[in-house]
């Protein structure tokens, strides 16, 4: 019986998660699960999954779960950012499905790693984040890390001997990107589109902050930062194609002239499945790909003029983990106030190059302790170039 702890249950990737284990309740046991806000989902999770642990963010949020189970029996409730990282590193825990967004989940990522869990990472921002910091915390702790991100698994599938492993028969490998909800929009019209307009992506249902991202082109530049850490690929080993119909994942291209490509279902409870039950394969609730049925299969060069952020994710990569740090951290405050109606969609990219482009003198850091030092010196920078831009 495995032990499972989600970080982060409440969201898209959570629930997958969870839809994934329900399929298979003689293997798997939900040991924690933690929610940020929307206590009552929580309490509905609680219910039908009976965790013994459940992270919260305070004590407000305690009770509000509290009374949201009535007669129900409250799970052992762990407090804030230590609580995270308590849930994450429980003895009890085998596998750790990191899926909170943001920064804000690397802390209790960075337990789960030198507690030596099995890691099912979909938080790509606290990789790109901390690079180098959390691999080497996962090669510590005695841990494994495993992509849930749809192209990473995808590549780790593709890998020689499917153990996502890059050797020298790997030239190359491709990301694919359904280009977005705005791929045949007009240009011209980019400044007015609605938060409600960018999160309508038209192949994968996820959260805000990653719908947004994929409107971008962001989520494929940060996945591109993730791809080159995690495989320990150089930037231009690390290639993206526009595909739209989201049926091919990620694709590798070995030196002989083979390219082997991962299809599925744009459905995340296909690499949850994979990576719960790795080495092994179980069911995941998600349909068989007919391929008399699919009729076709496009492909086109990312449009860098009009969607930027792809551009400055390369730009932060070949800069060095401080690039990143300012890369995601001003991505993150400048989609939280695009969400807030408060920026124009077309400047949250303006935001990025201007803290990107102030980070140009910083030095790399040597610690977590300075990976978070700069984190949050990005953060309030974005927030001065916020300024400027921003439309009330
Ligand atoms: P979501 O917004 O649906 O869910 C986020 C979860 O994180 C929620 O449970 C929320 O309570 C929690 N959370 C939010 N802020 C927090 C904070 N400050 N502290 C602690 N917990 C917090 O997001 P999602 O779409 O499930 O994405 C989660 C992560 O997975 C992101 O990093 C995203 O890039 C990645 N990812 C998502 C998908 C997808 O299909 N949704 C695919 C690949 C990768
Ligand atoms: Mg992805």
């Amino acid at each position: 019986m495995k032990q499972i702890v989600i970080l982060g249950a409440t969201g898209s990737v959570g629930q997958s998660t969870l839809d994934v284990l329900a399929l298979h309740p003689n293997e798997y046991t939900v040991l924690g699960l933690s929610a940020h806000s929307r206590m009552f989902e929580l309490a509905v999770l609680v219910k039908q999954y009976k965790p013994a642990y459940v992270a919260v963010p305070n004590a407000e949020a305690a009770q509000a779960l509290k009374q949201a189970l009535g007669s129900e029996p409250l799970p052992s409730v762990l407090l804030g950012e230590q609580g995270l990282c308590d849930l994450a590193a429980l003895a009890q825990a085998s596998h750790i499905v990191a899926a909170i967004v943001g920064a804000a989940g690397l802390p209790s990522c960075i337990a789960a790693a030198q507690a030596g869990k099995t890691i099912l990472l979909a938080n790509k921002e606290a990789l790109v984040m901390a690079g180098s910091f959390f691999l080497q915390a996962v090669k510590d702790g005695g841990a494994t890390l495993l992509p849930l991100d749809s192209e990473h698994n995808a590549l780790f599938q593709c890998l020689p001997a499917g153990r996502g492993k890059v050797d020298a028969s790997v030239r190359c490998v491709w990301l694919t990107a359904s280009g977005g909800p705005f791929l045949k929009r007009d240009a011209r019209t980019l400044d007015s589109v609605t938060p409600d307009e960018a999160c309508k992506h038209p192949k994968w249902s996820m959260g805000r902050k990653i719908s947004v991202d994929s409107a971008t082109l962001m989520n494929k530049g940060l996945e591109v930062i993730e791809a080159a850490l995690m495989y320990g690929l150089p930037s231009e080993r690390v290639k993206v194609v526009i595909h739209p119909q989201s049926t091919i994942h990620a694709l590798v291209q070995y030196v002989d002239g083979s390219l082997l490509a991962h299809l599925s279902h744009p459905d995340m409870r296909v690499p949850i499945a994979q990576a719960l039950a790795y080495p092994l394969r179980i069911e995941s609730g998600v349909a068989d790909l007919d391929m008399t049925v699919l009729e076709t299969l496009n492909f086109a060069v990312p449009d860098v003029a009009h969607f930027p952020c792809l551009a400055l994710a390369y730009e932060a990569l070949s800069m060095g983990q401080h690039g990143c740090i300012a890369l995601n951290a001003a991505n993150e405050i400048a989609v939280e106030a695009f969400l807030n109606q408060q920026l124009a969609f077309t400047h949250i990219a303006t935001i990025v190059q201007a803290v990107l482009s102030q980070s140009a003198t910083w030095l790399a850091p040597t610690t977590l302790h300075e990976v978070y030092a700069l984190d949050a010196k990005a953060r309030s920078l974005a927030h001065i170039a916020l300024e400027r831009y921003q439309s009330l």
